[in-house]
């Protein structure tokens, strides 16, 4: 993505927040303080792995609420515009959902591909050591994001305590079990996205439709989605990643398409290769496929102007960070499309993510049934507030996350004495 289109992402959050936060009354000082980020590293650090140097980053927008959080991202396109955006969410995330945690994200400029393992945990290692004086339990915690995963955050979590001379385990999470990760932790972003939907079906139970879902990205998110509302007995019948789409409208068995995927990693075209059931599309047909409920679950930037007046879903679950471009959402309102925006639908990762850290630091640990009851009871409560005020004001699900997020954070930023 282009880095105008970035800027005007953010652009665009900071103005929904202005607006929210002028709709509640905060003074100017207070939403300049929650629209403009609290400290910015921008490095370039040299990988000896690599025998280059590499551009890493770390946004921490705001920790009036806690110790700033959010994932790392590894992808040829970050930037400094990009892990802004994703760090101003991260705060909106965290406000909504009531936890005690501001707002981060981080990232390095690199394409895993290009690279072997050895190469990748270079730069997992180099980020940590490099962000070392800036991350810590009671500071700035991060997790994964795109293409990062528990054994990334291993390395990093390894690499800090090397750094630092002692063992703080609640310096990052998204860790495996063994390092003292949460149990539920790598599927908690689609199930706490589930619990949200389910939420929403029970006030709008004609959304469901014939219960067709369409997911883009068949990631840690979009599979764990796909399996979670397999199991729920919806039909999956789009999935895509990088290299392309399929569409089946009797549904896939998503449950052996995930195994084959982690066992070959192979592309979805390539593992429905002869198959003549199977549509392949592109990821922008896919998005305009005939469905119920569209789940982006990639990137950003997916639903725009040019597409928004042609998707068929009646339902749209934002897995995905800021899939939705602001026209976009003007188009799907008109159409009265339901979208449940990214802060409330994906909130369930972070929220775990909590849960590990509070867990870390007791070191004492939880059942799988303790911390889903938990994530439950956080993203039941998260979108019935919504919904309420969706309802009562007459504004989008979206507009409504905004000023339940920005009253939190804004009287947080103000009791400070940044008023
Ligand atoms: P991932 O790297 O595990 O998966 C990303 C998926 O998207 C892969 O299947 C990849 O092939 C696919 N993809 C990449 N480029 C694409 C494109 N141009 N078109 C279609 N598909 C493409 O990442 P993830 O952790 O699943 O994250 C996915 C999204 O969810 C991101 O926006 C991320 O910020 C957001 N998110 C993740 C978490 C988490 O806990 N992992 C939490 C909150 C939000």
């Amino acid at each position: 993505m282009n880095t105008e289109k970035k800027e005007s992402i953010y652009k665009n959050i900071q103005d929904a927040i202005a607006k929210a936060g002028e709709e509640l009354g905060f003074s100017k000082e207070t939403i300049n303080n929650i629209t403009h980020p609290y400290k910015v590293i921008d490095i370039s650090v040299m990988v000896p792995e690599l025998g280059k140097e590499v551009d890493m980053y770390r946004v921490q927008f705001n920790n009036a609420l806690g110790p700033y959080k959010g994932g790392i991202r590894f992808h040829p396109d970050v930037d400094l515009d990009e892990v802004k955006t994703l760090a101003i969410t991260m705060m909106l995330k965290c406000s909504l959902v009531g936890i005690p945690l501001g707002g981060a994200k981080g990232g390095a400029t690199i394409n895993p591909r290009d690279y072997n393992d050895k190469e990748i945990e270079g730069v997992a290692r180099a980020w940590a050591r490099s962000m070392s004086d800036y991350i810590g339990v009671d500071q700035d915690i991060p997790a994964p994001d795109v293409n990062t995963n528990g054994q990334t955050m291993s390395y990093m979590l390894d690499e800090y305590e090397k750094t630092v001379g002692r063992s703080e385990p609640g310096v990052i999470t998204g860790k495996p079990l063994e390092l003292g990760g949460s149990k539920g932790r790598t599927e908690a972003t689609s199930q706490g996205g589930v619990y949200s939907l389910l939420k929403i079906l029970e006030f709008k139970p004609e959304l469901a439709g014939e219960r067709k879902v369409v997911i883009q990205g068949f990631g840690n998110v979009g599979s764990y989605a796909a399996t979670i509302l397999a199991d729920e007995g919806f039909r999956i019948v789009g999935i895509s990643d990088s290299k392309g789409a399929i569409y089946k409208d009797s549904g896939f068995d998503v449950h052996a398409i995930q195994e084959a995927k982690q066992e070959k990693r192979i592309s979805l075209h390539e593992l429905f290769n002869d198959n003549e059931d199977v549509q392949k599309i592109s990821n922008e047909e896919l998005l305009i496929q005939s469905c119920d409920i569209l789940i982006p679950a990639a990137l950003e930037n997916q639903i725009t102007e040019d597409n928004a007046a042609d998707i068929q879903a009646s339902l749209i679950l934002e897995l995905a960070n800021n899939p939705t471009s602001t026209k976009a959402d003007e188009i799907l309102e008109k159409n009265n499309i339901i979208l449940v925006p990214d802060f409330l639908a994906n909130a369930g990762g972070v929220t775990v993510s909590y849960f590990e850290w509070v867990q870390n630091r007791q070191q004492y640990y939880w059942s799988a049934k303790e911390v889903d009851d938990r994530l439950h009871s956080i993203m039941v409560a998260a979108t019935e507030k919504v919904y309420a005020l969706s309802q009562k004001e007459d504004i989008s699900l979206r507009t409504a996350g905004f000023k339940i997020a920005v009253e939190r954070v804004a009287k947080a930023a103000e009791l400070r004495g940044n008023k």
